[in-house]
């Protein structure tokens, strides 16, 4: 099988890169620096060069990948950004999340679209957060985290209603809290614990669980 790993340089998309390699599958995994993907490129994944926040950058993807076909595309790439507060909001942070977080991954399906058709799974995982659960939102703050995962979510059920009759089938996905530059020092799940287990969920995807909402370890997600 043929993985594309976007945000692969570290956390959880760099041990998910780890994980398909050592079982012997073709990754390509992308990062924005290759200076700054020591331990990606020690994998052996094909290193991509990718800034999903740019849409130029994106575009490049098709032209890079020539017609090469992908099974599994795992939209991970992401950041959590500032703004935890109204007052600590403002328009360009918000505008850096929702590129980074929701739009980037929508271009990235766009520009692999082609690709993905090649292959045998057509399988879309956009790693979207439990932070984007509208009806789990007890808490506040984060604007900008929250409804950038809201929107990944959204987007995930527009996808799988569109591309359903061609076959695809689209996940947003929770990927557990995990001890990663974004997790932070707290957080109970390696990054390597939580990739095998997203990656026995992501095994097991099939038409059936297309639009749906799921958790690391098989729940289902409220909306
Ligand atoms: P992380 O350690 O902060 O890594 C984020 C990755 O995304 C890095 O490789 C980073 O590359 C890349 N990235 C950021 N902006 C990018 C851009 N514009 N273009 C391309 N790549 C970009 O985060 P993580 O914890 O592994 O999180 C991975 C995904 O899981 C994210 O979507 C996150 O929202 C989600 N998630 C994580 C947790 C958690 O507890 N960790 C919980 C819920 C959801 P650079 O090194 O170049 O910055």
């Amino acid at each position: 099988m043929n993985y594309f790993i976007t945000g692969a340089n570290r956390g959880i998309g760099l041990s998910l890169a780890r994980l398909y390699q050592s079982r012997g599958q073709m990754v390509y995994a992308t990062c924005r620096d290759r200076a700054a993907a020591a331990e990606l490129l020690e994998t052996g994944a094909r290193v991509v060069q990718l800034d999903v926040a740019d849409p130029s950058s994106v575009e490049m993807l098709r032209e890079r990948l020539g017609d090469a076909s992908i099974d599994v595309l795992i939209n991970n790439a992401g950041i959590s950004g500032g703004g935890k507060t109204l007052a600590e909001c403002n328009g360009p942070e918000l505008g850096r999340i929702f590129m980074t977080n929701s739009v980037g991954p929508l271009l990235v399906v766009k520009a692999l679209h082609p690709h993905l058709e090649r292959g045998e799974r057509k399988l879309i995982v956009n790693l979207s957060s439990q932070l984007g659960s509208i009806t789990n939102n007890n808490g506040g703050s984060s604007y900008g985290y929250r409804a950038s995962k809201a929107a990944l979510n959204m987007l995930t059920r527009s996808m799988a209603n569109e591309l359903g009759a061609a076959g695809f089938t689209c996940v947003t996905m929770h990927p557990g809290w995990v001890r990663t530059r974004m997790g932070g020092d707290q957080a109970p799940l390696l990054p390597e614990a939580a990739a095998a287990m997203i990656a026995e969920q992501i095994a097991g995807f099939n038409q059936s669980n297309s639009g749906q909402f799921r958790s690391f370890d098989g729940s289902h997600l409220p909306w």
